[in-house]
C-alpha cells in the first residue's frame, strides 16, 4: 500500500471535498443546498456539476458512466455509457451533460414491476439522487439514482426509502418544535448494518450445483465437528481470511464506506463486518456495495463469499443487524436517554413512538424481512424468533413501570466493575446486559433490528420503521398540539403513560428462544408469522395500506405490485431449489450410491466365490441398508418431482406460495433427511461433490 489510509479513504468518491475543489463557488453552494434541504436542482447547476464530475472521473481513469439503481430484484442494476462523443475527423472528446447526469432512460421491461408496467410500456426513468455521492468503480463513474416508471410509480427500493425519511423528518420536527426545540430544522435516520457472511474455497464451491444455483447447500450431513465448541466466535483470524478482510477493507475505504469492525462469527467459516453508521440512504447504498465487494474480493482470493441466510444445515445462518436511530441537524441523537431518562421527556416521546410503531406494525416489520432464505433462520433458535417483540433492558423497563404506576424511579448507581485483579483498569458496568434472542433490542442509544437476512437490501425494513414511527409521532402531535406550553410536561407525561399501557404487550425482556415465549406471545395477541407465505398477505392488510398511502410512501398499486413481486420471487426461489435438488439426486447422488452398492456387491460375490463358508453378515447388512436407502431416496425424489409439477400448474400466486412452503419444502426436507443419513457410509472419492467437512474447514 502506497497511500496512508486517510488519503486512500474516499479517494474514489465525488464527495464534499472534491465538490468544493472542483465546482465554482455559487454552483457548489446551490448543490449543497439541494443536498441539505432536499430542494430542486436547476439544469444550469446540473450542467456545471456534470462537467466537474466528468473531469474528476476521467482524471481518475474512468471511461464510462452509469446510472446505478436498485430495482425490486434486491440487487443493483447498471448500464454503462462511455463519455466519448465523435467530433468528426475520426476524433472524439470526453463529454457528459447535466441532462445525462440527472436523468436516464433504461429499457425497464425486464425488471420486475408486479404488473405496474406492461412490457410494451417499457419506458422507465432513472433520476439522480444527489444525497448519495457518486463514485468510481472499475473505471466507471457510478451515479446513484432512483428508478421509476413512465407514469411515475416507484420501481425501486430507493424512492420509497427517501420518501420515508422525508415523512419521518417532517413528523419528528413538528413534535420537537412543540417541545420547544425550535433550533431543530431537520431530523435524519441513521443506520449501521452489521453484515454476516461465509467464506468457502472457490474450487470446492464450483463442484456444488446447489451452491451455484441456490446459494445454499440442499444436501450434506454434519461433519463430526460443527459449532458446538464455540471456538470460532471471535477466534484468531486465519491468514487467508485475514488477507481477504484487509483487502476488502481497503476496497471499501476507497469507496468511502466506513468499514470498522471485523471478526469470526459462531459457525465455522462464518464472519462479520460492521461499518460506522451513516444516514439511512447512504448506508443502504453502502450496504449494497459492501455485499458486492465482499463477493468480488473473495474471487481474487480464490474464495466465494456466501451471503445466503442459511448456506449450511445444522449450524448458524447469517443475518444482518440493522442499528437504527434518529439524529437532529443540531447533532442530538433522539434515542439517547441521557443521564436521567425518567426526566428526559423528549427521549420518552421518541422511545414511546418507536414502541407504539413496532407494536402496531409488527406484522409489517415481519413482512419487511420475509424471504425464502430467512425462513430457515427466524424461529430456528439461532436467530430471533419470528415473533416481533422489543427488548428494553432493566433500567428503561423500570423507568416505564414507574411512569405507568406513578411510583418513584430511583436511578441505579453506576456499578464499578469488580474484576478482582488490581492491575486491570477500573470501569463502570453498562446499565443493561445484552439479549441476543430479541428481534428488536434497545442497545443504549439506538435500536437494533435483528431479524434481517444477510442477503436482503436493508431498504425495506427501514422504510417500514421510518414510516411506522412517523405515524406514531403524527398521532402524538395531534394529541399534544393544542396544549399550552406551561402544561406541556404534564401532557407529555399523560401521553407517555397511556402509550405504555396500550403497547407494553410488545415489550419482552426474557429468552425469545423458549416454547413458553411462543405461548405467552400468543396469549398477548402478538403475531407469530412463521413463514414468508404466511407473512406476505399482511403487506396488503388494510391498516398497512392505509399507513403507506397516508404518508405517500407507496400508492395502493405500488403496494400490490410489490406484494406480487415478493410472492413470485418466493415461488421462483423454491422452484429453483426443488429442481436443483432433483438434478443433484438423480444425476449425482443416486448414481454414486449405486456405484458404491455395486462395489460392495461385487466384493461380496468375490469373497463368497473364493470362500463359500465365510460369514459376511455385516457386509450383507450394509448392502441391504444402502439398498433400502436407495429405494427411500428414489421414492422421495419422485414425490418431490410430482409436487413440483403440481406447484408449477398453480396460477394463483398466494396459493402457490403456500403450496411451495407446505408441500414442496417438506418434500425437500424428507429427501434431504434420507440422503444425509446415508452420506456417512459413502467414501469421499464416491461422493461427486465436496462434503460439509471440506466446505467448512478448508479455508
Ligand atoms: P454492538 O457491538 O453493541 O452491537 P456497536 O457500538 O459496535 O454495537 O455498533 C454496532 C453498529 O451500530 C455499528 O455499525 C455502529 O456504527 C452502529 N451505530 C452506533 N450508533 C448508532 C446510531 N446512533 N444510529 C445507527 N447506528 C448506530
Ligand atoms: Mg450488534
Amino acid at each position: 500500500m502506497t497511500k496512508g489510509i486517510p488519503e486512500l479513504y474516499g479517494s474514489l468518491v465525488f464527495n464534499n471535498r472534491v465538490m468544493r475543489d472542483k465546482l465554482p463557488k455559487d454552483i457548489y453552494r446551490a448543490l449543497r443546498k439541494t443536498i441539505e434541504n432536499n430542494t430542486h436542482l436547476e439544469l444550469d447547476v446540473a450542467n456545471s456539476v456534470a462537467v466537474a464530475m466528468k473531469e474528476w472521473a476521467v482524471e481518475n481513469g474512468a471511461t464510462h458512466f452509469t446510472h446505478w439503481f436498485q430495482p425490486m430484484t434486491g440487487h443493483t442494476a447498471e448500464k454503462h455509457d462511455s463519455f466519448i462523443t465523435p467530433i468528426g475527423d475520426g476524433q472524439v472528446i470526453m463529454d457528459f451533460s447535466g441532462k445525462e447526469l440527472v436523468k436516464g432512460e433504461p429499457d425497464a421491461s425486464s425488471f420486475p414491476s408486479g404488473g405496474l408496467r406492461a412490457t410494451f410500456e417499457a419506458r422507465g426513468y432513472t433520476a439522480w439522487d444527489p444525497t448519495s455521492p457518486a463514485f468510481i468503480k472499475d473505471r466507471t463513474l457510478y451515479i446513484p439514482t432512483a428508478f421509476c416508471s413512465y407514469s411515475g410509480e416507484a420501481l425501486d427500493k430507493k424512492t420509497p426509502l427517501l420518501r420515508s425519511m422525508e415523512t419521518l423528518n417532517k413528523e419528528a420536527v413538528k413534535i420537537l418544535h412543540l417541545l420547544g426545540k425550535n433550533d431543530v430544522t431537520s431530523v435524519s435516520t441513521t443506520i449501521g448494518p452489521e453484515q454476516e457472511y461465509f467464506l468457502v474455497d472457490k474450487a470446492l464451491y464450483e463442484k456444488r450445483k446447489d451452491l451455484i444455483f441456490t446459494g445454499r447447500t440442499l444436501l450434506g450431513a454434519m461433519p463430526p465437528k460443527g459449532q458446538e465448541m464455540e471456538d470460532h466466535y471471535f477466534g484468531a483470524l486465519k491468514p487467508r481470511v485475514s488477507a481477504y478482510m484487509h483487502d476488502l477493507d481497503e476496497e471499501l475505504w476507497k469507496l468511502g464506506i466506513p468499514a470498522k469492525t471485523k471478526h469470526n462469527e459462531v459457525a465455522p467459516a462464518q464472519h462479520e463486518l460492521a461499518p460506522v453508521f451513516d444516514t439511512a440512504n447512504i448506508a443502504v447504498d453502502h450496504n449494497q456495495l459492501t455485499m458486492e465487494m465482499m463477493k468480488k474480493v473473495a474471487d481474487r482470493h480464490g474464495l466465494v463469499c456466501l451471503l445466503h441466510e442459511k448456506p449450511f444445515e445444522g449450524i448458524n445462518g447469517s443475518g444482518k443487524h440493522n442499528n437504527w436511530s434518529m439524529i437532529t441537524n443540531t447533532g442530538v441523537n433522539l434515542l439517547d436517554p441521557g443521564r436521567t431518562p425518567a426526566e428526559n421527556i423528549q427521549f420518552l416521546v421518541f422511545l414511546m413512538a418507536v414502541i407504539k410503531a413496532v407494536d402496531e406494525y409488527a406484522d409489517l416489520m415481519r413482512v419487511s424481512v420475509a424471504s425464502a432464505g430467512n425462513d430457515h433462520r427466524l424461529g430456528a433458535n439461532e436467530a430471533p424468533p419470528a415473533i416481533v417483540s422489543i427488548f428494553l433492558g432493566d433500567e428503561l423497563t423500570a423507568v416505564l413501570n414507574s411512569i405507568e404506576n406513578d411510583t418513584f424511579f430511583g436511578k441505579q448507581q453506576k456499578i464499578q466493575m469488580e474484576t478482582g485483579a488490581a492491575v486491570l483498569p477500573h470501569f463502570f458496568k453498562d446499565n443493561t446486559d445484552r439479549n441476543r434472542t430479541s428481534p428488536f433490542a434497545f442497545t443504549g442509544n439506538k435500536f437494533e433490528f435483528r431479524m434481517l437476512g444477510s442477503s436482503i437490501s436493508v431498504a425495506g425494513p427501514n422504510i417500514v420503521l421510518n414510516t411506522a414511527v412517523a405515524e406514531a409521532l403524527r398521532q402524538f402531535y395531534e394529541e399534544l398540539k393544542d396544549t399550552p406550553s406551561d402544561q406541556m410536561e404534564e401532557a407529555v407525561h399523560g401521553l407517555v403513560k397511556r402509550a405504555i399501557f396500550n403497547h407494553k404487550k410488545i415489550i419482552f425482556n426474557g429468552n425469545g428462544y423458549t416454547e413458553e415465549w411462543v405461548k405467552e406471545a400468543a396469549a398477548r395477541g402478538l403475531y407469530n408469522l412463521r413463514s414468508t407465505s404466511e407473512a406476505l398477505p399482511h403487506f396488503i392488510a388494510e391498516k398497512n395500506v392505509a399507513l403507506f398511502t397516508g404518508h405517500h410512501i407507496f400508492t395502493r398499486e405500488e403496494i400490490y405490485s410489490r406484494y406480487e413481486i415478493l410472492l413470485e420471487n418466493y415461488c421462483k426461489t423454491l422452484h429453483i431449489e426443488a429442481k436443483t435438488m432433483q438434478d443433484m439426486i438423480c444425476r449425482e447422488f443416486l448414481p454414486a450410491l449405486m456405484e458404491y452398492t455395486d462395489k460392495i456387491a461385487s466384493s461380496l460375490r468375490a469373497k463368497k466365490a473364493l470362500l463359500p463358508e465365510l460369514s459376511c453378515s455385516s457386509q450383507e447388512q450394509l448392502l441391504e441398508k444402502l439398498s433400502v436407502y436407495y429405494e427411500e431416496i428414489f421414492r422421495a425424489e419422485e414425490k418431490l418431482e410430482a409436487d413440483t409439477a403440481k406447484a408449477e400448474a398453480l396460477t394463483e400466486m398466494q396459493e402457490a406460495a403456500v403450496f411451495y412452503y407446505e408441500t414442496v419444502l417438506s418434500d425437500m426436507n424428507a429427501l434431504r433427511k434420507a440422503a444425509d443419513s446415508v452420506e456417512k457410509y459413502l467414501p469421499d472419492e464416491i461422493l461427486p461433490y465436496p462434503n460439509y467437512e471440506k466446505l467448512l474447514f478448508s479455508v
